[in-house]
């Protein structure tokens, strides 16, 4: 079996950044001699969570804790809920990707109702609804037909959204006559790994994509892999890995925007030795 990799997978800059925060928080909970939490999970990986445990970040969803040094996800969170940890005198650590602190910007600083695109409970969506203004949630085309077309609307969309889906929206926008300004929050490190994956799939049988089935940039590729019309599996550990894959002619690897190296490497290992 030959293994191609994808030319861009795994972690993001954004990712790698809040895990240098987190541990920088652990060391300034010890310094403090408070203790150290992450607020969710900083992202979809039971392999960077563990590893956080281990240097005593403990992982907690709501604000009813002894306060001490608190670590805000990836994902960021709703301003009620910033505010609480204020209040409580926690000393906040923000690792929230600066693509979604930018889309809660724009919803506390317009004018008028922002329209967030994406996955209802995701909590990327949580957090951006979760920013003090008005918000309107789309998750697809259909959701538009509830809107006022004699209103005007600005759109946000989700870091993790396929294009195709957004491309739709835009295309039911204008069918309906509705005046929307769609600023696309598409993240870069999402399109970049769509665009490497694209590749690879002209050049091999069957892709392995290394991530959490909880991400949504991870099971985007997988789904992006079965549209370009090659049989896709996600695995959360080498021990995934289907047998059948083991002999398939040629297989492509690839990873989600938080999948470790570490993670990446056991798989690229049993890969490599085929069984
Ligand atoms: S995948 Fe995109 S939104 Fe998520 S942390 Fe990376 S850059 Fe930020």
């Amino acid at each position: 079996m030959i293994v191609r990799e994808a030319a861009v997978m795994g972690f993001c800059g954004g990712v790698r950044a809040a895990i240098r925060k987190a541990e920088e928080a652990a060391d300034m909970g010890a310094r403090l001699s408070l203790p150290c939490y992450v607020y969710g999970d900083i992202v979809h990986s039971a392999v960077v969570m563990d590893g956080l445990a281990k240097l005593g970040i403990k992982r907690i969803d709501s604000a009813s804790f002894p306060p001490g040094v608190v670590v805000i996800r990836t994902h960021g969170i709703s301003d009620a809920m910033r505010s609480e940890f204020q209040e409580r005198g926690f000393v906040i650590v923000d690792a929230t990707c600066p693509v979604v602190l930018g889309n809660q910007e724009k919803v506390r600083s317009a004018s008028s109702p922002v329209l967030v695109i994406g996955k209802a409970g995701h909590a990327e969506i949580v957090s951006v609804m979760g920013a003090s203004g008005k918000t309107v949630l789309i998750e697809n085309a259909a959701d538009l037909s509830s809107l006022d077309p004699s209103l005007r609307y600005e759109a946000v969309v989700q870091t993790t959204l396929p294009e195709k889906r957004l491309a739709e929206i835009k295309e039911e926008a204008e069918r309906l006559g509705l005046e929307i300004t769609f600023i696309s929050t598409i993240c870069a490190a999402s399109v970049e790994r769509r665009k490497a994956l694209t590749e690879l799939c002209r050049e091999v049988d069957e892709i392995v994509v290394v991530g959490d089935r909880r991400s949504a940039n991870t099971s985007e590729l997988k789904a992006l892999a079965e549209r370009l019309g090659k049989p896709a599996f996600l695995v959360e550990s080498a021990d995934d890995i289907p047998r059948n894959v083991m002999s398939c002619g040629i297989i492509g690897l690839t990873a989600g925007a938080s999948a470790p190296d570490t993670l990446i490497e056991s798989v690229r290992r049993r890969l490599a030795d085929g069984r």
